[in-house]
Formats: C-alpha cells, structure tokens, sequence
C-alpha cells in the first residue's frame, strides 16, 4: 500500500548567523528522517522545542526546502515541484497552527476566510461559494450565523473550528497539525482532538500531528515519532510506545509527565535527564543523546547507533537495542 504522504532521507540545514560580524554556520535541523503516513493514519511527532518537529511538516508541505532526501504524496516524488504544479500538489496538504490568527486575517470576515482557498483553487458561484462555506462550518460544529462575524469575536476553540474549516475546504490528502490544541484548555482540547477524529472518519484524512503535549498525543495518534536533535530516535505504535518505550530520551519524556494507565500500578519514576540540549549546529558524535544519557557507554561515543525493530512494532536507534 502506498502511503498517502512520506519522506525519505529527509536532510534540512539551515544557515544560521550568531551576531552581525559571524560567519553564517549551518543548522542541521533535521538529520536523515524516515517518515510514512498512511490512508486516515494520525502520526504524531514528539520531542523537545527545536527538535526537527516543525521543520520536518514544513519540509512535508514543501514550506521549506530540503538539503537532501525525498517527499513524496500518494506516491508522487513533489521533491522538486515548481511553479503550477506545485500549487496543484498545495490543496491537497494544508497546515492547522497553534495560533489560528497565522491563519486568519484578523480584519477578514470568517467567510472570507473560509471562501480564500475556495476563490484561489475552484471557481464557484456565489450560491455555490455560501452553501459550501456554511457546509463547512458545519462539518466543525459551527452555526452558519456566524458567517459574518470577524475572528475576535470568537474563542479560541471556535477560532480553531474555523482554521479546521479553512484547512479542509479543499478536501485535502494531509493535514500537519503544528501544536494545533497547545494553546487550549483541556476540555476544549478533547473537543478539537475528537472533532479531528470525526473528520478524519468523514473524509478519510492523513494527519501529521506536532505536539510537545505527549497526553495529546496518545489521545489521537494511532503511530507515534519521538525525534531528538533532528533525528527519529523511536516510532512505534502509540500503545506500545506509551506502554513499554524502547529508547532511554522516550523513557525520559514519559516519565516527565505522568500519564495514567490502566496497565501500570504506580507511576513511572521520573528520569532527570543531566546536561544541557546540545548545541544543533554542533551536534554530539556517534548518539546525539550520549551527552545526557543515564545508559550511556562507551560506544554511544563514537558509533551511531542504527534503525533496530522494536518488539511490538516500530524501531529504535539504541545501542542497548541493537
Ligand atoms: Fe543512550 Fe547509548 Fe542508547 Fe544513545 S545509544 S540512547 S547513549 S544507551
Ligand atoms: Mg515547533
């Protein structure tokens, strides 16, 4: 089965300048990821600010260029689309931020907002244009008396109802969803996080979904990738992952925040991890974690560990696996 959406090799560096007078040095902010995502497939992309996470749905979306690898949408190579083709290849991936605002003109009515992308890739009438904006409205629960309202008359919540709204009035193939609940309460979260299930059912959607919120992320993933410094260091089913992580930075974050489970008696005990997040323009030899890792050995130094399967699914990148 060919996967809706998927990188390979997926190597982005950013030039990055320290001060006026420095000579501009590179940032490797996403090193050689692997990534698939399959039809109604939620993926959710774990780890620390600055891990690659972002970087890694932008270059997804062709929003940022890669330095070297592959990305591919229902087996198309859009690596190098330019031009026409690339806007072709735009509808079908859309983007839900943290901040509805990156995605809503404040001073535009929110059926100016909806109707953008409508006006931009399909040419309706004017019936047509309302009907099917008040059909979107209804797909995220929205009443079609707000049509006329502008962005900061709604709540946070809504206003991300009406980003959703925006982001699938194109049918898309794939959603990146970049900290799209982070700036939510917890039960206005649980409704965004099972309205995007629905429609996912609905329309059978692929989502990427960014979160440092790992509680989020086992609400909705049905896969999960944790990254560390720009590289996946596990994936593995979401049960799997939560239940028995394979890799020491997994094991770390998990145990940050504890996560009732049915299957654990007490919770976990929390691992500090020592040492600073390194350096990413400069980042460790042979495991970029030895710097903090509690099982660190002498060949995590020099050696880079590879790809290992993971019982129960997925791999981990650990010398104490492989
Ligand atoms: Fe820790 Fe070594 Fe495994 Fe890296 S390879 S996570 S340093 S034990
Ligand atoms: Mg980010």
């Amino acid at each position: 089965e060919v996967p809706v959406a998927e990188v390979e090799d997926l190597h982005v560096e950013f030039r990055l300048r320290r001060g006026v007078l420095a000579r501009p040095v590179p940032l490797r902010a996403v090193r050689a990821v692997d990534l698939q995502i399959g039809e109604r497939e939620t993926v959710g992309l774990v780890g620390e600010s600055g891990s690659g996470k972002s970087t890694t749905g932008r270059a997804m979306l062709r929003l940022v260029e890669p330095t070297r690898g592959r990305i591919r949408l229902d087996g198309q190579d859009i690596t190098h689309l330019r031009g026409a083709e690339l806007r072709a290849v735009r509808r079908r991936m859309q983007m839900v931020f943290q901040d509805p605002y990156s995605s809503l003109d404040p001073a535009m009515v929110i059926a100016e907002s909806i109707g953008e992308p409508l006006d931009t890739h399909e040419h309706l009438t004017r019936a047509d244009r309302t009907a099917r904006i008040e059909e979107l409205l209804e797909h995220v629960n929205l009443s079609r008396r707000y049509l006329n309202r502008y962005p900061y008359e709604f709540s946070g919540g809504q206003r991300q109802r009406i980003a959703i709204a925006r982001a699938i009035a194109l049918n898309p193939r794939l959603l990146v969803c970049d900290e799209a609940v982070s700036a939510l309460d917890v039960s206005t979260q649980n409704q965004i996080l099972n309205l995007l299930e629905d429609i996912q059912a609905e329309f059978g959607l692929s989502y990427l979904f960014i979160a440092h919120d790992l509680a989020v992320v086992r609400h909705i993933a049905h896969r999960v990738a944790v990254m560390y410094l720009g590289e996946i260091v596990e994936t593995g089913p979401t049960e799997r992952l939560f239940e028995s992580p394979a890799h020491p930075y997994t094991e770390a974050l998990l145990s940050a925040v504890p996560i009732p489970s049915p299957r654990r008696q007490r919770e976990r005990e929390r691992i500090v991890l020592s040492g600073e997040v390194p350096d990413a323009a400069n980042p460790p030899t042979g495991c970029a974690f030895h710097t903090r890792c509690p099982h660190a050995m002498d060949v995590c130094r020099d050696v880079a560990p590879p790809p290992t399967p993971v019982e129960g699914g997925g791999t981990v990148r650990c010398h104490l696996r492989s």
